[in-house]
C-alpha cells in the first residue's frame, strides 16, 4: 500500500458543475496535469449556459438576433451535439435549455411546472433551430428564446480532451473521471485493467450494481439518481424527454455506455435514457457501444460484449 501512495498522483477539481478527478502515476510532469485541468476549466468557461458571457451564453442571449463566432472547441461540440440531435430524431436535443431551466432540477426549488409553462418551453426546444456556419465557425439560434444546453455532452468532450493531453504528455496509465464520464487509460498500479464501479441508482453514492474491468475505454453513465426531487411519489429527474417536456419515463433508472469516444458516449447515453431499453440498445449498438441498463423493474440488462467484463455485486 505504501508503494501505491508514493507513486499515485491524484488531482481533484470542480468544473462543469461537478467534481472531477484525474489519477495517474509518477513519473509525470506535473505541468501536464495542470494543462489538462486548465483545459477543462476553459471548456467550462466557454460552454456554460449559466454564464451569459460564455460563448454558449452569448449564442443564447442573441437568439433570433444574430450569429456568434465561437472557438474551435465550442464549434466542435456544437457540431457533434447537432449531429446527435438529428441522429436520435431529437431524443437528444441540443436546444433543451428552456425545459431544463423551467424544471430547475437539482437547484432546490422542487416545483412541477404547469402544462402551459411546459408547452411554451417545448415550442422553443427544437434542434433544427440551431444553424451552424462551418466557414466562419459561428452559431445562430433561429427563434428568440431558444437556448442551448450542452450539459448532456460537454463532460464527454472534456474527458476526451484530458485523454488527448495526457497521451501527448507521454502518460500511458490514468483514470479520468469528470463527474461520472470516465476514461480508463492503460493499466492500474498492479498492471491490471482498471476496475470501475457502476453506481446503483437506488442506493447511496458508492454502492455499486457491479464493477467493470476495463482498459482504454470510456465509461459514461446517465442516471435519474444524479439530480432529482421526489414529489407525491414521483421521481422528477434531470433528463428531459423532448417529446413531452417532462423528465423521461422510459423505464430506465440508469444507463452506462462503454466504448471509445467519451463525447459520443455522453450524447448517446442521454439519448438512450430518453428512448428506453429497446430503442436505446439499437441506437448504441449502431455506434459500436456496449451498455448496462438498470431498469425500474429491478432488472439489469447487460449487452453481450460486456458479459465477461462486468461483475455483478452480490
Ligand atoms: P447526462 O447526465 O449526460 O445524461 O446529461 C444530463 C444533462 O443533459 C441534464 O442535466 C441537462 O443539462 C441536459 N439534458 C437533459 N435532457 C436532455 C436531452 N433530452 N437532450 C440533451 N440534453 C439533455
Ligand atoms: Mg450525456
Amino acid at each position: 500500500m505504501k508503494n501505491i501512495n508514493r507513486n499515485l498522483i491524484r488531482k481533484s477539481f470542480c468544473a462543469l458543475g461537478t467534481y472531477n478527478t484525474i489519477q495517474t502515476f509518477y513519473p509525470i510532469k506535473e505541468q501536464i496535469l495542470d494543462e489538462a485541468i486548465n483545459t477543462v476549466l476553459r471548456i467550462h468557461n466557454r460552454m456554460s449556459a449559466f454564464n451569459s458571457e460564455s460563448e454558449i451564453g452569448k449564442i443564447n442571449k442573441f437568439a433570433g438576433i444574430k450569429s456568434i463566432n465561437v472557438s474551435k472547441n465550442t464549434f466542435r461540440v456544437l457540431r457533434s451535439a447537432k449531429k446527435f440531435s438529428k441522429i436520435t430524431d431529437g431524443a437528444f436535443d441540443v436546444t433543451i435549455c428552456p425545459l431544463t431551466e423551467l424544471w430547475k432540477i437539482g437547484r432546490g426549488e422542487n416545483t412541477v411546472p404547469t402544462s402551459s409553462e411546459i408547452e411554451k418551453a417545448l415550442s422553443l426546444s427544437d434542434y433544427r433551430g440551431l444553424i451552424l456556419n462551418e466557414e466562419n465557425q459561428s452559431a445562430f439560434l433561429k427563434k428568440a428564446g431558444q437556448k442551448i444546453d450542452l450539459g448532456g455532452i460537454a463532460k464527454g468532450y472534456a474527458a476526451d480532451e484530458v485523454k488527448r493531453i495526457l497521451i501527448q504528455g507521454g502518460v500511458k496509465n490514468a483514470l479520468i473521471n469528470l463527474g461520472g464520464n470516465i476514461i480508463a487509460l492503460g493499466e492500474n498500479f498492479d498492471h491490471k485493467f482498471w476496475t470501475v464501479g457502476i453506481q446503483n441508482p437506488l442506493a447511496p453514492t458508492g454502492e455499486f450494481l457491479g464493477t467493470l474491468s476495463v482498459s482504454n475505454k470510456t465509461i459514461v453513465t446517465s442516471g435519474s439518481n444524479e439530480r432529482f426531487f421526489i414529489k407525491d411519489g414521483i421521481r422528477y429527474h434531470h433528463i428531459i424527454d423532448p417529446r413531452t417536456g417532462a423528465p423521461a419515463q422510459s423505464g430506465i433508472l440508469s444507463v452506462t455506455l462503454v466504448g471509445n469516444n467519451s463525447m459520443e458516449a455522453d450524447a448517446l447515453s442521454t439519448a438512450a435514457f430518453v428512448l428506453g431499453l429497446e430503442k436505446g440498445i439499437e441506437l448504441i449498438q449502431k455506434y459500436g457501444y456496449e451498455a448496462i441498463f438498470a431498469l425500474e423493474n429491478q432488472q439489469l440488462y447487460v449487452t453481450n460484449g460486456l458479459r465477461d467484463q462486468f461483475q455483478v455485486c452480490s
